[in-house]
């Protein structure tokens, strides 16, 4: 008997019963597996047990909106294509949150069936391209033989294989851009940082999230020539910003693969922008995540003090998520240390998380580190972090990333509310 094809699955999230039941109904005719959650807490744990090609979400929900928990659930759905089903009324913030990648394309209410069904043809073949070419790499690298064609609906080896190339051979200054997400202090509201985010919008892929095309780039190679291209874009915007922004302890950061780190020219290329008069070490601070920093801590120190000789401040990112021993941090020549949103997330409610967070802030400052708070989604996220004396909070109850003429309008607004 032949092996049945298998069915594309999609979750539907809302908490108006009748829009699920609705939307449902149109894509079970076209032959989807649906599953339907009510709210996003349910949502969170389907999508921790099943894998979806692709994921529409409600932006007005209570609790917590379609956005955010498009962001949580992209941890668990790296290669999802994500929708978000929203009322005119929000059409401002929902078209902005596309910019940090959460959500490929919105639906808005009340929408036409058949645009839907084409959207979500449209997304299960976009999920199944950068999920194949995922699979390559990793087949690849471990000398297996790739997945046979055709097992793939609506999509082949070779379309991917010219992903992969394009990857390779994209002309950066056409298909990269920068995004730039503020840190706030928590005691002044004003912005004193921001950390830019590196965006990909590929003619022949499309827009890929950073999360699913930067493993793809350290496997294939090609994290160099892209960290190079971020950091000449980071010297750039300095020069362009030099008057707007630069001030005692402003700092723009930028994120550095560890592979990259490692890489013996990179603080070199740093060293010479400096040299130059194109970087101002002292406005300038690069991000570096925990695990990186673990995995190969000698050389990873050595580097990290030449760029810390050079005035440069060094960020520990997503603190909380690896399993970094205090002593390592005590070694380590860090200035600031970036709490990971999964540690943010759940402060507000529970007193474990409470004092864990609370805890680690002090453990930080105790050894004469800054803390950073990641994943300020909410108002109280925002007050629990301010009490506990984190100094800076960066998250989407500030503002989510933000091209340049749109960073203009929120430097004209601030200072935030803390
Ligand atoms: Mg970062």
């Amino acid at each position: 008997m032949l092996k049945q094809q298998q069915q594309s699955k999609v979750l539907l999230v809302d908490d108006e019963a009748s829009v699920l039941k609705a939307l449902g109904r149109v894509l079970l005719y076209e032959d989807y597996h649906v599953v339907k959650a009510s709210c996003p807490a349910e949502a969170l744990e389907v999508v921790k047990n099943q894998s979806f090609d692709v994921i529409i979400a409600d932006y007005r929900m209570p609790i917590m909106n379609g956005v955010t928990f498009l962001r949580e659930a992209r941890r668990f759905q790296p290669f999802s294509c994500n929708f978000i089903l929203s009322g005119d009324a929000d059409t401002d913030d929902v078209i902005e949150c596309m910019n940090d990648d959460v959500a490929e394309r919105f639906l808005r209410k009340p929408w036409d069936n058949k645009r839907i069904v084409e959207e979500v043809n449209a997304g299960v073949r976009k999920r199944d391209k950068a999920h194949l070419l995922s699979q390559i790499l990793a087949n690849e690298s471990s000398g297996k033989m790739p997945p046979p064609v055709g097992e793939y609906s609506g999509n082949n080896l070779a379309q991917s294989h010219d992903v992969l190339q394009h990857l390779k051979s994209a002309n950066f200054d056409n298909e990269f851009s920068l995004v730039y997400q503020p840190k706030v202090c928590a005691k002044t509201g004003r912005i004193v940082g921001l950390e830019s985010l590196l965006r990909w919008n590929s003619p022949i892929a499309g827009v890929i999230a950073p999360d699913v095309f930067i493993p793809i780039a350290e496997e294939g190679s090609v994290i160099n020539d892209i960290g190079e291209w971020v950091l000449n874009e980071t010297a750039r915007f300095q020069m362009r910003w030099r008057s707007f922004t630069l001030s005692d302890g402003f700092r723009l950061a930028f994120n550095v693969s560890p592979k990259q780190l490692l890489d013996g020219c990179f603080v070199d290329k740093v060293k010479a922008l400096i040299d130059s008069g194109d970087l101002i070490p002292e406005y300038t601070c690069i991000e570096i995540t925990e695990s990186a920093a673990i995995d190969d801590f000698e050389r990873c120190c050595t580097q990290l003090t030449r760029l810390s000789d050079l005035g440069i401040q060094v960020a520990i990112d997503d603190f909380g998520t690896g399993h970094t021993a205090i002593n390592y941090l005590l070694k380590l020549p860090a200035h600031v240390v970036k709490l990971d949103r999964s540690l943010i997330q759940g402060v507000e409610s529970e007193e474990k998380s409470y004092n864990v967070v609370k805890n680690v802030v002090a453990m930080a400052q105790s050894i004469g580190m800054k803390v950073v708070a990641e994943g300020i989604e909410i108002a109280q996220h925002a007050l629990c972090l301010k009490n506990m004396g984190c100094e800076e909070l960066q998250g989407y109850h500030y503002s989510r990333p933000l091209t340049e003429e749109q960073l203009l309008k929120v430097l004209a607004q601030q200072p935030f509310k803390v």
